[in-house]
């Protein structure tokens, strides 16, 4: 490939006419564009604009973040996962406060000084948000690239990312890096997409490489695959005088700050109901017995495919104080009330099943 130059032109005027409106690509604010940023690490485009919306309803900047309670803010993230991104967010959004004025710094040494903001993150923020002259390389952009050029070998291989960055730094056009970022990562995501690419009506087919020895179905080169982990979970839903009990998961865990129903992994040979008072005895020091199977619920977060037991139980003696043995804090709450709290992707597919069927906490069944 080497008339850099139309290529470049292609993709920018392609960008113009193109893009989608994406609310963070309004007034393109430092602070709508670290959010954006953020919220888009794992998760789809599609899946973030409503949770964007909602944030910066609510948390416009900074200082609001704050000063709001931190149920609110993890109440906005739920559904978007990854929480420690959350916690950065704080974080950061304090240091902005305290040392900033309340603003994003456009220096790349500062920007990576703050929770949560990467390489990849300080070059989206300083280019999308400040203009700044530097390339950002997602999996959209490798993709692109790895066809473009006909990379033969994974484009995640070390001096494959080196090339790729090398020849995005040669076609990036000089003051205007905010737009030829994103016209690169959304050509990829629009056009050039993984599953049938849309070559027939391309406007850069003429320079793409894969597309004339035709190899654009084996590009990009995979790298290994990962392997799916399966794991087996048990949760118990305890009911005592028309209250469920929840807690909250400690701030050093994984999923850190979210309200959960007790319980855990499955030991080998372990029956799940078994977990279920094995584990309300670790966590809360309750004794606890099974009285109905509830639900199986699935879901998976990185490479681990989680089946999640839930039962409904009961005080198997009188009612005790409950110990933190895996929780920062705990409450007794109305079915309706679970609402208000975050939730972890597989607990929350749990309350809104219970919300949807009014689960009966008299009788401890689904109506529904
Ligand atoms: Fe991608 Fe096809 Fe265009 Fe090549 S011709 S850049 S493979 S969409």
């Amino acid at each position: 490939m080497n008339e850099a130059f139309p290529v470049t032109t292609i993709l920018m005027e392609w960008f113009a006419h193109c893009q989608r409106p994406l609310p963070w690509r309004q007034s393109y604010d430092p602070y709508q564009i670290w959010i954006s940023e953020i919220m888009l690490q794992q998760t789809q485009m599609d899946r973030v604009v409503p949770f964007f919306l909602r944030w910066m309803k609510r948390l416009p900047n900074p200082s609001a973040i704050i000063s709001a309670p931190e149920e609110t803010i993890y109440k906005l993230w739920e559904g978007l996962g990854y929480y420690s991104r959350v916690a950065n967010i704080v974080k950061t959004a304090r240091i902005l406060c305290d040392q900033f004025d309340g603003q994003l710094p456009a220096e790349r040494t500062l920007l990576l000084n703050l929770p949560g903001i990467g390489p990849y993150t300080a070059d989206a923020i300083q280019s999308i948000a400040f203009n700044i002259n530097t390339v950002v390389v997602d999996a959209n952009v490798e993709r692109f690239f790895a066809r473009l050029l006909d990379i033969p070998t994974s484009p995640k291989e070390k001096e494959n990312s080196i090339y790729i960055r090398k020849q995005a730094e040669r076609l990036l056009p000089s003051g205007q890096a905010r737009a030829f970022n994103q016209a690169l990562m959304e050509f990829g995501a629009l056009v050039c997409t993984p599953k049938q690419p849309m070559c027939e009506t391309c406007p850069v087919a003429g320079f793409c490489e894969a597309l004339q020895q035709g190899t654009v179905a084996a590009r990009p080169v995979r790298g290994r695959a990962q392997y799916a982990v399966k794991i087996n979970m048990a949760t118990g839903i305890l009911i005592q005088d028309g209250k469920i009990f929840i807690q909250k998961r400690l701030a050093s865990d994984i999923w850190a700050n979210l309200w959960e129903f007790p319980g855990g992994r499955m030991r080998p040979d372990e029956n799940p109901a078994d977990t279920v008072v094995r584990e309300y005895l670790e966590e809360t020091g309750f004794r606890v017995r099974v009285t109905d199977k509830l639900v199986t619920v699935r879901h998976s977060y990185t490479v681990y495919r989680v089946t999640l037991h839930a039962f409904c139980c009961q005080f198997a003696g009188p009612p005790s104080e409950p110990l933190l043995g895996a929780a920062q804090e705990n409450r007794w709450v109305t079915l309706a009330e679970l609402d208000n709290y975050a939730f972890p992707a597989g607990h929350r597919k749990l309350v809104d099943l219970m919300l949807a069927n009014d689960l009966n906490l008299s009788t401890t069944t689904l109506t529904g």
